[in-house]
C-alpha cells in the first residue's frame, strides 16, 4: 500500500497530513456543484484545509503543468499511437483537457497542499479529540 507517501494523498485526495480520511465533501469529482468543495477541517486530525485565506489560488499554477501533462498525453496517444491527423489531435486534447478538467482540478490541489504539509505518522494513528 501506498498509505503513508505523498503519492497516496495526491491521487485519493486524502488528508495530507493523517490520510485518514478525504478532504472534499463529495468524493466522486464528477460532481460538478461539489469538485472544489473541501471540508473546513479533517475531522479525524483537525487539520485545518485552507492553511491561509485563498490558500488555494496557488493550485492554479499547478493545475497548468497537470493540464499540460495531460494534453501531451492526448497528444501521444491521438497523433503518435493511433496516427491520427493534427487535426484530430488537436479536437482529442481539447476533448481531454474538458473531460478530465474535473480531475485535473482536484490533482492540482492535492499536489498544492501535498507540497506544503507531510504526512504525520503519530496523527494517523492516535484519535485525536
Ligand atoms: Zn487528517
Amino acid at each position: 500500500m501506498l498509505k503513508g507517501t505523498k503519492i497516496y494523498s495526491i491521487f485519493t485526495g486524502a488528508c495530507p497530513k493523517c490520510q485518514q480520511e478525504s478532504m472534499y465533501e463529495t468524493k466522486n469529482p464528477y460532481v460538478l456543484g461539489d469538485v472544489l468543495k473541501i471540508n473546513e477541517h479533517c475531522s479525524h486530525c483537525k487539520f485545518k484545509y485552507r492553511i491561509e485565506p485563498s490558500f488555494f489560488y496557488g493550485s492554479m499554477y499547478v493545475s497548468y503543468g497537470v493540464g499540460i501533462a495531460f494534453a501531451v498525453a492526448a497528444f501521444v496517444i491521438s497523433y503518435l499511437m493511433l496516427n491520427s491527423s493534427l487535426m484530430t489531435a488537436f479536437i482529442a486534447i481539447v476533448v481531454t483537457l474538458i473531460a478530465c478538467g474535473p480531475i485535473i482540478m482536484r490533482l492540482s490541489r492535492n499536489i498544492w497542499i501535498n507540497m506544503f504539509v507531510s504526512y504525520d505518522k503519530s496523527l494517523a494513528k492516535k484519535q485525536v479529540s
